[in-house]
């Protein structure tokens, strides 16, 4: 399968990118997860990431993110390479927010300790401003009140918006979010981009791997769409919709449109 070239107008601002992947590749045993990706995200760029399942669109977002390493290839996280070790590795991790699927949280702490948590051990916040940081995103995502509960005590959108708002206490560079809102309820999945969508308004960047495509249509700078394993298509999200130019985008689109 060959590759179709990135056009114009989906090209990234140019100069200075903060996440940038070169030729990477990865393995899971005899089955090539990640093949020759390049992929270069701008500073407060919204990449959608879409395709099938199996395609490879988690393994990049953990590769991203250093939870995977890569067997071959180049990653650099604002100017820095991957991979990091010890201090630097948990300092990059920091600068990289992760929302994954399933909501993540630590279940044996309250809501505030959730958020406060990696401020106080990671970025050496002190307590009570890291308690303030947490209140101030808490309220940000819509559940301040809910602060001093449990996990298991609020539903799921709230949960991922307290995941969140724990990636964001970090003050991350950049968001990354794998499908979060497949494992919600169908009336929790709005709150949830609501969120999202206010974050990219307000300029962070994001890579965001979803099904939502009202949110792929409403949010994206760029859509970047896989298949085993390869980038097969990079285009605006409005000529990715209105014209694919792949099979493999065009057979994917019809059976989810
Ligand atoms: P997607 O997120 O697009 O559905 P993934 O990145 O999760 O795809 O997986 C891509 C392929 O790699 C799938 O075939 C999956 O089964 C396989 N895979 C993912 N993680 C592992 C792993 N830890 N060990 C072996 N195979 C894996
Ligand atoms: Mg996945």
């Amino acid at each position: 399968m060959t590759a179709v070239p990135v056009t114009e107008d989906a090209v990234p601002p140019a100069g200075n990118p903060l996440v940038v992947l070169e030729n990477v590749n990865k393995h899971f045993g005899a089955l090539h997860v990640l093949q020759d990706i390049d992929l270069t995200i701008g500073r407060g760029e919204v990449v959608v990431v879409i395709g099938p399942s199996g395609s490879g669109k988690s393994t990049l977002c953990r590769a991203i993110n250093r939870l995977e390493a890569i067997d071959s290839g180049r990653i650099a996280i604002d100017g820095k390479p991957l991979p990091a070790e010890g201090r630097e590795l948990a300092r990059l991790r920091a600068d990289v927010g992760m929302v994954f699927q399933s909501f993540n949280l630590f279940a044996h702490k309250t809501v505030l300790q959730n958020v406060t948590l990696g401020q106080i051990r990671v970025r050496k916040s002190e307590k009570n401003a890291a308690e303030q940081r947490a209140r101030d995103l808490l309220d940000r995502v819509g559940v301040g009140s809910q602060a001093d509960k449990y996990p298991a005590q609020l539903s799921g959108g709230q949960q991922q918006r307290v995941a969140i708002a724990r990636a964001l206490a970090m003050n991350p560079k950049v968001m990354l979010f794998d499908e979060p809102t497949s494992a919600l309820d169908p009336e929790m999945i709005n709150e949830v981009l609501e969120v999202m969508r206010q974050l990219a308004q307000e300029g962070m960047t994001m890579v965001v791997v979803t099904h939502e495509m009202g949110f792929a249509r409403s949010a994206a700078n760029r859509v970047v769409f896989m298949a085993d394993g390869r980038i097969v298509e990079q285009a605006t999200p409005e000529q990715f919709f209105s014209n694919p130019r792949s099979d493999r985008a065009k057979d994917f689109l019809s059976k989810i449109l």
